[in-house]
């Protein structure tokens, strides 16, 4: 065989396990049955788990498979890190993920989990432009350089309690999905059936009403601090989208069907199966 015949055919075989072998693993992995105590870690730390269809339950079970042995854990400030942080912070991270095509946070490398709110030093510009820098209590950050960091109490109380529109897990990993666009704007990568046009209108919109309503002190469906900018707006609006779908479709029904669009589930639809207190009937 001729010397360059023989060169590309073994760049072409080299290209083919590039390509195939990350497909087999992905593969293999989720031929294998979820494991039934990370179910229960799930049932036990995540409610709004037991609320998920069928069909959306095994989608997000193929996620989190996929998240855990593509991401690495590091545990700081003395935590160790075991499945039962592992999990419930891939399960929330993957329900951003559910029912669109996905990269799996491909630029995401390492999360590393504190046990509390953790310091950490921010640099902020005055009025003024000039730069002020200063310690200031952390629940979480999203890195552009494939880290992410997040404070275990606060991961832990935010899944149990899917309805208060806070969630420090669904914020961070929507920064995530908002740096995937290369720069941290508030519109990440729309995908098809989704119009850049109507998302900038309609976010600027909101963006601009909730900045009036923090000038204001008025009460607000959406917190506060997502009128820092827009890369805050997008990451709060995510957390209204998941843990009060309801409220927000009533009260921001354009903002409602762009994330919809984008996010493609109604997380209005997630009903508990088991009776509410209160509501045991007769
Ligand atoms: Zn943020």
């Amino acid at each position: 065989m001729e010397p360059a015949l023989l060169f590309l055919l073994v760049v072409g075989v080299i290209l083919g396990l590039i390509v195939a072998l990350p497909r087999l693993r992905r593969r293999r992995l989720l031929a294998r049955p979820f494991p039934p105590q990370w179910q229960q870690i799930l049932q036990r730390n995540l409610p709004i788990y037991d609320a998920l269809p069928d069909a959306t339950v095994t989608e997000l079970h193929h996620q989190i498979v996929l998240f855990l042995d593509e991401k690495k854990f590091y545990g700081c400030g003395g935590l160790v890190v075991d499945d039962n942080i592992r999990v419930t912070i891939a399960a929330q991270a993957c329900l951003l993920l559910l029912n669109r095509p996905t990269s799996g946070y491909a630029s995401l490398q390492a999360i590393l989990v504190y046990p509390s709110a953790y310091f950490a030093t921010q640099q902020v510009y005055d009025d003024s432009g000039v730069v002020h820098s200063g310690n200031n209590t952390m629940l979480g950050e999203s890195w552009s350089n494939g880290r992410l960091i997040l404070s275990w109490d606060d991961v832990e109380s935010g899944a149990r309690d899917f309805h208060d529109g806070h969630n420090v897990v669904l914020h961070e990993f929507a920064h995530q999905l908002d740096q995937e666009s290369g720069s941290s704007n508030g519109a990440p990568l729309l995908g098809t059936g989704s119009s850049y046009q109507s998302w900038a209108r309609v976010l600027a919109d909101e963006f601009n009403q909730l900045q009036r309503q923090a000038e204001l002190g008025q009460d607000s469906l959406l917190d506060h601090y997502g009128a820092s900018n827009p890369a805050e707006f997008f990451a709060v609006a995510t957390e209204a989208f998941f843990e009060r779908p309801t409220e927000l479709k009533q009260l921001h029904p354009a903002l409602f069907e762009q994330l919809y669009s984008f996010y493609r589930v109604d997380p209005a639809l997630w009903k508990p199966t088991h009776c509410e207190p209160g509501n045991e009937g007769i």
